[in-house]
């Protein structure tokens, strides 16, 4: 049973109370995003992947190149996760990445890495959606909130069980990228960067939304390697997220993997970054 409180006499005052940035980024590390630019333009394509309608892709990056995904036949969400290639135990940290750009991405920000590593793996360096900002209902694209669509949350509604959800697509193509069975390799997939997606909170209830993506075919969002990654992304079965995932409704698009490098020299001045320098003795 719930118990309604009494509002105290200041409630308007303490609700009042200014917010403060969790984490001002004025001293976090900046890319060199004029460099990117440069190398970008003299780069060549060395890779190219597709990510199959409701299926996942991995594909492999090396530190200083590029990779850019691409809406192709139709409008389609992407779920990535992304792993150090020599190490897996970093991988992407939605969770610190949305603490530190806030719940969505674009232009100049970073994936972030796991603890202890904590250092950025991918810089988003180019994004045809960032016209959109910020729509009448909250809505923003490119997520770092959405967990992945997963049979486990779909089941504990429906009862049913479906295999094709991003995070057992994205678990079988990190099987097949390192030879490691489902069951384990499932364990590894994390929280992801729901590329294209268009969603927010509603207002009233706080609810996680999704609305039909404003991307296109031809829209793409890049980035930057910073240190040589893995990558796998799913074509989620929700196609657009304008209507449902966890099923075959929606009607669902492949999505295109480039990897492009910089000619030699081209970045000159740019270093890996290295891991995060806490010494890790927390205290002891
Ligand atoms: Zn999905």
């Amino acid at each position: 049973m719930t118990t309604s409180h009494t509002t105290p006499a200041d409630a308007e005052a303490r609700r009042a109370v200014a917010p403060v940035i969790c984490y001002p980024v004025s001293t976090l590390p900046a890319p060199d995003l004029d460099l990117y630019a440069r190398a970008r333009d003299g780069a060549v394509k060395v890779g190219e992947w597709i990510a199959a309608p409701r299926e996942a892709a991995h594909f492999r990056v090396a530190a200083g190149q590029f990779f850019r995904i691409t809406s192709i036949e139709g409008p389609q969400v992407g779920d990535l996760n992304l792993w150090n290639a020599a190490d897996p135990s970093e991988r992407f940290y939605s969770g610190k990445t949305r603490a530190l750009h806030g719940s969505h991405l674009s232009t100049g920000d970073r994936m972030w890495s796991s603890f202890p590593h904590l250092r950025p793996m991918a810089t988003i360096t180019a994004d045809t959606l960032d016209w959109y900002g910020v729509d009448e209902f909250g809505g923003r694209v490119h997520d770092v909130i959405g967990t992945r669509c997963d049979p486990h949350t779909h089941h504990l509604l429906s009862g049913e069980d479906y295999h094709h959800c991003c995070h057992s697509n994205l678990t079988r193509a990190y099987a097949d990228a390192t030879g490691l069975p489902v069951r384990d390799a499932a364990r590894e997939v994390h929280d992801v960067l729901n590329v294209f997606m268009c969603t927010g909170f509603t207002r009233d209830t706080g609810q996680y939304f999704m609305k039909a993506s404003p991307v296109r075919p031809g829209d793409y969002l890049e980035f930057f390697a910073e240190i040589d990654l893995l990558g796998v992304l799913s074509a989620c079965p929700g196609g657009d997220c304008g209507s449902e995932h966890s099923s075959d409704t929606a009607p669902c698009h492949p999505l295109l993997i480039e990897a492009f490098a910089p000619a030699a020299g081209a970045l000159d001045g740019w270093v890996s970054p290295p891991r995060n320098g806490y010494s890790g003795t927390h205290g002891r």
